[in-house]
């Protein structure tokens, strides 16, 4: 029987966020996710922690844009994914493969020790790299790697390692990105938004994230992710196949779908599934 991915517990769409270098703002930016529980991915630089930056607002104001002291601050990210994003901020398409193995490994570790898991994904500073990169990416066994090209789409990513976002949330596009997303009937459509948390410091709109989890959150057919929840479902999900009236999970993840039949099927990992065809 043919089938339609979908995601966990029967969410037809899921959405993810991605913020970078892990600044003072990213304490108001993960309560508001909280509040409306929604699931972000974090991408700190590790040996930037703690140092001072200084912004100016629109009006000519300074504002405080500092890198939160990492080791002070780990409650931070309570509930949230913690990631790459090399340890100086470099541009790596200027460095030789061992400066930029150093760059993801040091931070990698230093994160690692920090919240006392596994690093396993993140984002390339201002979003650039080159071959050598994507090279040092997959020795180091990373699953994912964020861009910062806007695609306004909802696909998954061709290759996980230039998982390209669907929209930053200062694009103007933003609210008729999200309108689009919230009637897409494709499979496994995934409405991925990134920033900076300084951002809204600067823009003085906080209110314009809280207002957009204010609405994601009523969603009933939402499935909220960290960046990582979503790569492994999906990975997980891509191997399921039907064979012989049933439906084959080899994956380690229980997997959801819609039959053709209209019935909605849990297919736990490693096991098949009998389904009633009709014959
Ligand atoms: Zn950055």
């Amino acid at each position: 029987m043919n089938f339609t991915l979908l995601f966990p517990n029967f969410k037809k769409r899921a959405v993810t966020f991605s913020y970078d270098d892990g600044v003072v703002q990213d304490k108001e930016l993960t309560e508001i996710f909280r509040k409306h529980g929604m699931r972000g991915t974090f991408n700190l630089n590790s040996l930037k922690s703690g140092s001072v930056k200084k912004r100016i607002d629109k009006d000519g104001v300074e504002i405080d844009c500092s890198h939160l002291f990492l080791t002070g601050n780990r409650d931070v990210y309570r509930g949230m994914e913690v990631a790459c994003h090399t340890a100086n901020h470099p541009h790596l398409e200027e460095l030789g493969y061992e400066e930029q193995f150093v760059e993801y490994n040091e931070d990698i570790e230093n994160l690692r020790g920090i919240y006392g898991k596994n690093v396993v994904g993140g984002a390339y500073p201002y979003g650039t790299y080159n071959a050598m990169t994507l090279e040092v990416l997959r020795k180091l066994g990373l699953h994912y790697m964020r861009t910062t090209r806007s695609t306004y789409a909802f696909h998954r990513p061709f290759n996980w390692l230039l998982w390209n976002p669907t929209i930053h949330h200062r694009d103007p596009r933003l609210k008729e990105t999200v309108d689009r997303f919230l009637k897409c009937n494709a499979e496994l459509p995934i409405l991925y938004i990134w920033g900076h948390a300084y951002e809204f410091a600067i823009d003085h709109n906080f209110d314009l994230m809280d207002e957009l989890c204010a609405r994601l959150e009523k969603e009933e057919d939402l499935y909220k992710g960290t960046n990582e929840e979503i790569y492994g479902y999906c990975k997980a999900a891509e191997l399921v196949y039907s064979r012989d009236g049933a439906f084959i999970n080899p994956s380690d993840k229980d997997v959801y779908l819609l039959g053709e039949d209209g019935k909605q099927y849990c297919v736990k990992a490693k096991e098949r599934l009998v389904y009633d065809d009709g014959k």
